[in-house]
């Protein structure tokens, strides 16, 4: 039987286990999925082969560290200098990163989006800009602090801390902020985001299963909203298609989207 995992610190909120064990039972695929507390992220690489992992996915703090410790890099990760895919390629690793494509798959319910601000500039931020931009999608980045604008403007993206910011239209508004996770903050100035959202059309959150201050307003607002469940399912999806070899179709995807729903 093969094995896969996920690697975080913490890991004990970790809903892939469930999704992507549910995914392997509708594949018919002889494979078990669990989580992985890691202390030390520069030994994600040593750990995953000592263990015999097949594949694995990471979360945080160590997206960062396993991007650094792979044998190779493939697609937009290379970039975005951040992974959360592991592939054991007789007994290399490859690394991918699918929150990137993940969160395109999940706005893609949203309709003729041509531009985006992005509330946030963290690992996430870096993920979901970087996709955008290469989907052609005009993104612009708002954060709290200037200091991480650093690797936007490298790649040429617009952006902003709050001492700057001028605000236009956007079609959709994102937040990428940790603000809402685990508080009841809104990412930013109450009046500046309604002064955005009277012009917006959607609104998208990363964090999933509730509604934040910053959806709820949105709503109000009358914008069209979404949290961040199908940019985990598709991340997942997308991994699991890179994990087995074959193309995952909607019946298996529902099933994972189940999985998440479990406990
Ligand atoms: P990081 O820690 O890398 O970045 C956090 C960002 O949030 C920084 O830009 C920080 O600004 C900003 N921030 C934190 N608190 C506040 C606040 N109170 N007000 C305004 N800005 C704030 O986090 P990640 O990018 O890894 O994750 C971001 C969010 O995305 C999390 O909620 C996470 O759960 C979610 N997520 C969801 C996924 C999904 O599949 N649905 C996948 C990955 C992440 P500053 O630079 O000023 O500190």
């Amino acid at each position: 039987m093969e094995k896969f995992v996920i690697f975080g610190n913490p890991v004990a909120h970790s809903k892939s286990p469930q999704m992507q064990n549910a995914g392997f039972e509708n594949l018919k695929y002889n494979a078990v999925y669990e989580k992985h507390q890691l202390l030390d992220g520069s030994t994600i690489k040593k750990t995953f082969l000592e263990n015999n992992y097949q594949g694995a996915n990471i979360t945080v703090p160590h997206k960062e560290h396993a991007y650094a410790n792979a044998d190779e890099v493939r697609g937009l990760a290379q970039k975005i200098q951040a992974v959360n895919t592991y592939i054991n390629e007789n007994g290399k690793v490859i690394a991918y990163n699918t929150d990137a494509p993940g969160f395109l798959k999940a706005i893609e319910s949203f309709k003729d989006v041509k531009s985006v601000l992005l509330l946030g500039a963290g690992g996430t931020a870096k993920a979901i800009a970087l996709a955008l931009q290469e989907s052609n999608i005009d993104v612009t980045v708002l954060n709290r602090s200037e200091g991480k604008l650093e690797f936007f403007k490298k790649e040429g993206i617009t952006s902003y801390s709050w001492n700057n910011f001028k605000p236009k239209k956007y079609d959709l508004v994102v937040n990428s902020t940790s603000a809402g996770l685990k508080d009841e903050y809104l990412p930013c100035d109450k009046e500046l985001l309604e002064e955005i959202f009277k012009e917006a059309k959607y609104a998208f959150d990363c964090v999933y299963g509730k509604i934040t201050p910053f959806l709820s307003l949105a709503q109000k607002n009358g914008l069209e909203i979404k949290d961040g469940e199908d940019m985990l399912l598709y991340q997942g999806v997308l991994a699991l298609e890179y994990f087995t070899k074959q193309k995952v179709n909607e019946k298996v995807s529902e099933a994972m989207r189940e999985g998440l729903k479990q406990g």
